[in-house]
């Protein structure tokens, strides 16, 4: 980050201020925990935080500390409304364009107060006023660790603020395996478990939490999963009706996506999600190795992401999704 960025949020959080702290639209871990960490360290140095999501956060979130706190954009829109008008600094984590944050974009755009985003996606938009952007993490709260760092603080981080970062990095990373963690990742881990963090429960909360319906979803996923060896890509579907039939809540789909690529072979994989209410399909794509999903993602299913792990989604319906899908498939090299 710029000395002279740092100097200026240093300055700016020199006396108290009211801040609104957002995370992108569907928030995960790294979302949830990043905002979350931010909170507690603003409490801490006297200011006013709120986190307020754009939309429900999933269920097997709700333990992080602080998340009783967070305002929901689309259940309570004139209060948020009037929070993020009141706010006089507001932070943006874990996404870098103000489309992430959906209808919440409008009022976001015509606020006047300086933006700080902390964010480790590609190809930030230019909304910011200060920019902590760095594609080579692989997370946004082990970048919150070095916020707060640069910000001469680091002594502030506790187990609370610890157990929200120590989050978002666990679930970022697909629990320490992807490519993104260092030596600097693990380091900070062992502080964090110095600190108290509980990286023994922490992992249960969030993997070992499930409902018997989110288990038989899985199940279904799996049985609707189609190879193309030729290809090395794996892909999966769920209907909206079939996500009812197993009682569905926010957060059941969460990490389904990855089992393509624990198939020999396989480096690509995508699940697709039916949204009725929401009339699109939503789409996950995971890769190992070179194959680029970010751009896979950007060129065919207006998305993004990492080059690894991205996301987006499709108007059409569920079959001509996978047609279109299939197609591509064939006509590209993985
Ligand atoms: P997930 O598949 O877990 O929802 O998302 C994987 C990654 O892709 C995340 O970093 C997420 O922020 C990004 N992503 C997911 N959906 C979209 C989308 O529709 N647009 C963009 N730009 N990024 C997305
Ligand atoms: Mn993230």
């Amino acid at each position: 980050m710029k000395i002279q960025d740092i100097q200026a949020i240093k300055l700016l959080l020199s006396t108290p201020k009211k801040i609104a702290i957002i995370p992108h639209r569907g928030p995960d871990g790294d979302a949830m925990g990043s905002t979350l960490g931010l909170y507690h360290f603003l409490l801490k140095n006297n200011h006013q935080p709120t986190v307020i999501s754009p939309n429900e956060f999933p269920d097997f979130l709700d333990w992080i500390p602080g998340a009783n706190t967070v305002k929901i954009f689309e259940k309570n829109k004139e209060n948020c409304t009037k929070i993020l008008e009141e706010a006089e600094l507001i932070f943006t984590l874990d996404f870098n364009a103000l489309h992430r944050v959906g209808e919440m974009e409008h009022t976001l755009a015509k606020l006047k107060v300086p933006f700080v985003m902390i964010d480790h996606h590609e190809k930030p938009h230019d909304y910011a006023t200060y920019m902590y952007s760095d594609t080579s993490f692989g997370s946004t709260c082990e970048m919150l660790y070095n916020f707060i760092s640069f910000l001469d603080k680091k002594e502030d981080i506790d187990e609370t603020i610890g157990t929200c970062i120590y989050t978002g990095i666990l679930t970022d990373s697909g629990s320490f395996r992807f490519p993104k963690t260092t030596g600097t990742t693990h380091r900070i881990i062992a502080d964090l478990i110095d600190l108290g963090v509980k990286n023994t429960v922490i992992p249960t909360l969030l993997f070992d939490n499930s409902s018997f319906g989110r288990l038989q979803l899985l199940g279904r996923a799996l049985q609707n999963m189609k190879v193309i060896t030729e290809h090395k890509t794996a892909f999966t579907t769920l209907t909206q009706d079939e996500l009812d039939s197993f009682d569905h809540v926010k957060g059941d789909t969460e990490g389904i996506v990855n089992y393509g690529l624990s198939i020999k072979g396989i480096i690509f994989t995508a699940i697709f999600i039916e949204n009725k209410e929401e009339k699109i399909i939503k789409i996950s794509f995971r890769s190992q190795g070179d194959f680029n999903v970010n751009q896979f993602a950007r060129d065919h299913f207006n998305g993004g992401g990492h080059h690894n792990a991205a996301g987006g989604k499709s108007e059409v319906s569920m079959d001509e999704t996978i047609e279109k899908f299939e197609n591509l498939i064939k006509t590209i090299s993985i």
